[in-house]
C-alpha cells in the first residue's frame, strides 16, 4: 500500500490536533507517514501512532527557520523518494501556501478548504454558505490536499511508528526567505480559535469595544472568541480572531454568532460548523438561512440570559 505523507501541524513541538484528523484521513487512502519539521520530542513523534502514523519522517530542524518554501521542497522530495499517494496538509494560511508550492513542484494539482475526502481520493468541499457540496479529484499527478480543522473526526488507531530521519538539501530559492523573529500574539486561557470545538463570535451589532458580553459567554462554554470584519475594522476586537474569507476558517460543533448579518465573506469561514446559532434583532439577516437556532431579540439582552442559565449547569 502507497504512503500518504501528512505535515505535521505543531507549535513549538506540541501537536495540534488537526493532525490526528489529517492521520486519521490518510488511514483511508493507504498508510500514513508523517513529516516533521522543526523541534520536537521523540515522545511527541512516537504519539503520532496513536493515529495511525506508520513512519514519522523528521527533517533538519533549521527548515523551520524558513519560510513556507523548504516544506513544500521537502515534501516534493519526499513524494519522489517514497511515490507517495497523496499529501494532506491542514487548510490553514500556511497549509494552503505550502500545499500550492508543493503541487507546482509535483506538477499536481492542489485541492484546498476540503472537509471531507474518500479512499479514491475524491475531495468534498462544501461552498456558498454550506448550500452546495461539490467533489473534486486531481487528475494528474500526486494529489495535494488541504483539509480543514475539524471537518474530520479523529479516529484513534493502534501502531507504534518508526521515526526515520531525512536528510534534505535544500535548493537556494527554498532558503530565499528566513524568519528573523517570531512575536507571541497575545496569549489567552481559550481554545485556540480554529481548533475551538465552540466559537462565540461578535459582529457590528456588539456596538462597541466592550466585548465582555461575547466573552463571557464564550468563558460558560469553555469556547474560542471569533469577531467579525466589521467589529474587527472598527477596531473592537484583534484582527488575529477574524472569522472569514479574509480571516481564520472555523469548523466548530457549536458556532454562536451575535449580532452578525451573514455576509458571504463572513460565511466562507464558517459555514461548515456542525451547528449555528444566531442571535439578531433582524429575522431576515442572511445568517439565518443556514442557522440551525436564531434567537431574535437584542444580543445585550439575550446573551447574559444565555450566559447565566449556562453557569448554573
Ligand atoms: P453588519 O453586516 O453590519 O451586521 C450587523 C448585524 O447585527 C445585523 O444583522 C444587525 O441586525 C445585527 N444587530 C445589530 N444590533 C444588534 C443587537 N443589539 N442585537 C442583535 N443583533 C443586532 N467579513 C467578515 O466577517 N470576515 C471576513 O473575513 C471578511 N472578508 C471580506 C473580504 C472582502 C474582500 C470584503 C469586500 C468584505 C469582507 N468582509 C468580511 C466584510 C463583509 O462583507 C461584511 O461587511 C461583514 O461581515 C459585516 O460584519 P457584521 O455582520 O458584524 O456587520
Amino acid at each position: 500500500m502507497a504512503e500518504v505523507l501528512v505535515l505535521v501541524d505543531h507549535v513549538d513541538g506540541e501537536v495540534k490536533k488537526v493532525t490526528a484528523e489529517l492521520l486519521t484521513a490518510a488511514r483511508r487512502i493507504g498508510e500514513p507517514a508523517a513529516v516533521w519539521v522543526g523541534d520536537g520530542s521523540d515522545g511527541a513523534k512516537a504519539s503520532l501512532a496513536e493515529y495511525g502514523a506508520e513512519k514519522v519522517y523528521t527533517a533538519p530542524a533549521e527548515l523551520n527557520d524558513y519560510v513556507v518554501a523548504p516544506k513544500a521542497e521537502l515534501l516534493a522530495k519526499l513524494v519522489e523518494q517514497t511515490s507517495a499517494a497523496a499529501v494532506l496538509v491542514s487548510a490553514t494560511t500556511e497549509g494552503k501556501e505550502v500545499a500550492g508550492r508543493t503541487a507546482v513542484k509535483l506538477g499536481s494539482g492542489v485541492l484546498t478548504d476540503v472537509v471531507d475526502v474518500t479512499a479514491e481520493l475524491v475531495a468534498e468541499h462544501s461552498i456558498f454558505g454550506g448550500a452546495t457540496i461539490t467533489h473534486s479529484k486531481v487528475r494528474t499527478g500526486t494529489p495535494v490536499i488541504a483539509v480543514r480543522p475539524n471537518a474530520i473526526p479523529a479516529e484513534p488507531a493502534e501502531g507504534a511508528a518508526a521515526i526515520e530521519e531525512v536528510s534534505v538539501e535544500m535548493s537556494d530559492a527554498a532558503k530565499s526567505a528566513k524568519v528573523v523573529e517570531r512575536v507571541q500574539q497575545e496569549q489567552s486561557d481559550r481554545p485556540e480559535l480554529t481548533e475551538a470545538a465552540i466559537v462565540v463570535s461578535g459582529g457590528r451589532g456588539v456596538g462597541s469595544d466592550d466585548f465582555s458580553v461575547v466573552e463571557s459567554l464564550a468563558d460558560s462554554l469553555g469556547a474560542a472568541v471569533g469577531a467579525s470584519r466589521a467589529a474587527v475594522d472598527s477596531g473592537w476586537y484583534p484582527n488575529q480572531f477574524q472569522v472569514g474569507q479574509t480571516g481564520k476558517t472555523v469548523s466548530p460543533n457549536l458556532y454562536i454568532a451575535l449580532g452578525i448579518s451573514g455576509a458571504i465573506q463572513h460565511r466562507a469561514g464558517m459555514q461548515t460548523s456542525k451547528n449555528i446559532v444566531a442571535v439578531n434583532k433582524d429575522p431576515e439577516a442572511p445568517l439565518l438561512e443556514i442557522s440551525d437556532f436564531a434567537v431574535i431579540g437584542d444580543l445585550h439582552k439575550v446573551t447574559p440570559q444565555l450566559t447565566e442559565e449556562i453557569e448554573k449547569r
